[in-house]
């Protein structure tokens, strides 16, 4: 379908990448986040840019996702990996970039929608300098974070700080559950405008493909049981839980199970050192003939995981969101999922899976065990989950609420701007 074009919005991810491979070095679901919503924006009729920082001097300095749509890798800091709490010394660096980049193409957004709180500092900076609007995205809060961690970083007073004055200053922030709304409200300020706009998933991708495919695919034979975890190795995505869950009795029982755990790491980084930690506790629990790590799987392709697997587990301490669960669930799998954040939005508890105590291995591996022992019951969660999702959470219906949000802030602004406002 064609429209006509609506305008221009940038859309900034400092250390989120949407063009880069997802699965290991903290590239996750903003990513994903941001790149879906670039592309699916660009078939609303915007022209989307979507800046980010590069990280190696190999990069492409610019991606082409579509007609409309591409990534664009400014220069700021190393052309090499930095985790993200070693990021903020490079933003001025990344700011001046943009800001250049805006020149040299004789340019300005008049929409920044930034992402992560490193990203936020970018926008109220472009904000204190010229005419935009500024809408956000948290993707997850320093505030809930840090209540959850036992190791606070250096960096925390200054990640609340930025992220309490992007919520009392922004246009506009864009929270993807009421439960993240809430958390904002309680924890960071009272101040500030929120919407919902939820994330969304690919349900063409996602739903593609069935069982006895997805099983002949990954090579899971027909009687196997696949319990399956995709993500990051990150301490708060609850691994150990999940592990220490299936080696409960309750799912232990059951003949040719399998444990698949999905994500990519790097030996030595952050996420190498958890999924050394996780092997360890696998072997100490005696699960190692069971259990596999699967790497770092294509997106894409996860779409066969997710429909070989029996149950998807999502054993997060703390989830803004979680993409992991409407994946699955558009891939008709029941989520067992811990009872936090987004999950409790997205996980319709009984209907589309099971929610949880995060934390408690005896309540994940009950849930566990009620979905393995019940094919007729799981078959019905999977449908109502693909439902659910194809009701609530697709990217194009996320691009038509931010499409709406997007032009009445565009709105706005002309107004504000004395000027006249354009007809889409
Ligand atoms: N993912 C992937 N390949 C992998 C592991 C994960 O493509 O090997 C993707 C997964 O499909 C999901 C994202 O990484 O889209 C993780 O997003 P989620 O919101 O669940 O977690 P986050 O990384 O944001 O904490």
């Amino acid at each position: 379908m064609l429209f006509k074009s609506r305008g221009k919005v940038a859309l900034i991810s400092v250390h989120g990448d949407p063009a880069i491979d997802i699965g290991q070095e903290e590239a996750g679901g903003q990513n994903v986040y941001v790149k879906e919503v670039g592309e699916a924006l660009a078939r609303q009729g915007w022209q989307v840019d979507m800046f980010t920082r590069r990280s190696s001097g190999e990069q492409a300095e610019i991606v082409q996702h579509g007609q409309n749509c591409r990534t664009i890798r400014l220069t700021a800091g190393p052309q090499k990996f930095v985790p993200r709490q070693k990021i903020f010394h490079y933003l001025p660096e990344f700011l001046q970039a943009f800001l250049d980049f805006q020149h040299e193409q004789k340019t300005i957004y008049p929409l920044i929608h930034t992402n992560y709180w490193l990203s936020a500092w970018v926008g109220m900076e472009l904000k204190k300098r010229q005419a935009i609007r500024h809408l956000h995205t948290y993707h997850s809060l320093g505030a809930v974070k840090y209540s959850s961690i036992d190791a606070i970083p250096l960096i925390a007073r200054t990640r609340l700080r930025i992220e309490r004055q992007c919520l009392e200053t922004a246009d506009t922030i864009i929270a993807t559950s009421p439960q993240e709304k809430e958390h904002m409200r309680s924890l960071v300020s009272k101040k500030g405008n929120i919407i919902v706009i939820p994330c969304g998933t690919n349900i063409d991708c996602f739903g593609s493909v069935d069982r006895i495919a997805g099983r002949a695919k990954i090579g899971i034979k027909p009687e196997e049981k696949l319990v399956m975890y995709a993500g990051r190795f990150d301490k708060r995505k609850g691994i150990e839980t999940l592990v220490r869950a299936v080696a409960q009795k309750e799912v232990k029982r059951h003949e040719k199970l399998k444990l698949m755990i999905i994500g990519g790491y790097t030996p030595g980084e952050k996420d190498g050192l958890e999924k050394e930690r996780i092997t360890s506790i696998v072997k100490e629990l005696g699960i190692e003939d069971i259990t596999v790590f699967a790497g770092k799987v294509r997106h894409e392709d996860l779409a066969y995981y997710y429909a070989a697997a029996d149950v998807c587990v999502v054993p997060s301490y703390y989830e803004p969101f979680g993409l992991v669960a409407i994946e699955a669930m558009a891939s008709r799998t029941p989520v067992v999922a811990s009872k936090v954040g987004g999950l409790k939005f997205s996980v319709a508890d009984g209907e589309t899976g099971l929610l949880v105590a995060p934390q408690s291995e005896t309540d994940f591996a009950l849930a566990i065990d009620s979905i393995l022992s019940d094919s007729q019951w799981r078959e019905e969660l999977g449908d109502n989950a693909r439902t659910r999702v194809e009701n609530k959470f697709s990217w194009d219906g996320v691009a038509s609420q931010l499409d709406g949000e997007y032009l009445s802030e565009l709105s706005n602004l002309y107004q504000e701007l004395g000027l006249l406002v354009p007809a889409v």
